[in-house]
């Protein structure tokens, strides 16, 4: 048995690269869709006037390991105040998808909303609570 494999060796297979478990986050009616590389070491339910309205809970990534993967016309968004970022959300469901730079920098982060992935797809992630709507401190 082991003289078998010694004398046949069989070539080990190339190594594979240790990727992550790439998530995809869709809205309601599947239009938008968001893949990301792998689970979010946690969440963020942020209180600032349009996320408190919103009820996301956004999982970060580098903007740059993203995907949004949508038609054309099929998204929707909305900035406001110093229009840093844009909330964007599923043209026809309404579901918000994310938020993004609008002038994208490297390095530059974005905010998946992770209410959008299947229940369960995130196990046991903590949920931190941000005081978006003064300190920019967690409050956890
Ligand atoms: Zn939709």
């Amino acid at each position: 048995m082991a003289a078998n494999q010694a004398k046949n060796p069989i070539p080990a297979p190339p190594r594979r690269r240790i990727m992550g478990r790439m998530l995809t986050a869709t809205c309601h009616c599947g239009a938008v869709r968001v893949e990301v590389p792998d689970r979010p070491a946690s969440l963020t339910d942020c209180n600032c006037s349009i996320c408190r309205r919103y009820g996301t809970l956004w999982a970060y990534y580098e903007a740059a390991a993203v995907r949004v993967i949508a038609g054309a016309g099929a998204t929707a968004e909305y900035a406001w105040g110093d229009r840093r970022l844009r909330f964007v959300r599923c043209a026809h469901c309404g579901c918000v998808t994310h938020w993004e730079a609008i002038e994208r920098a490297a390095g530059g982060r974005m905010g998946v909303n992770a209410r959008n992935f299947e229940p369960g797809a995130l196990g046991e992630v903590r949920i931190r609570r941000l005081d978006g709507a003064a300190t920019w401190e967690y409050l956890d």
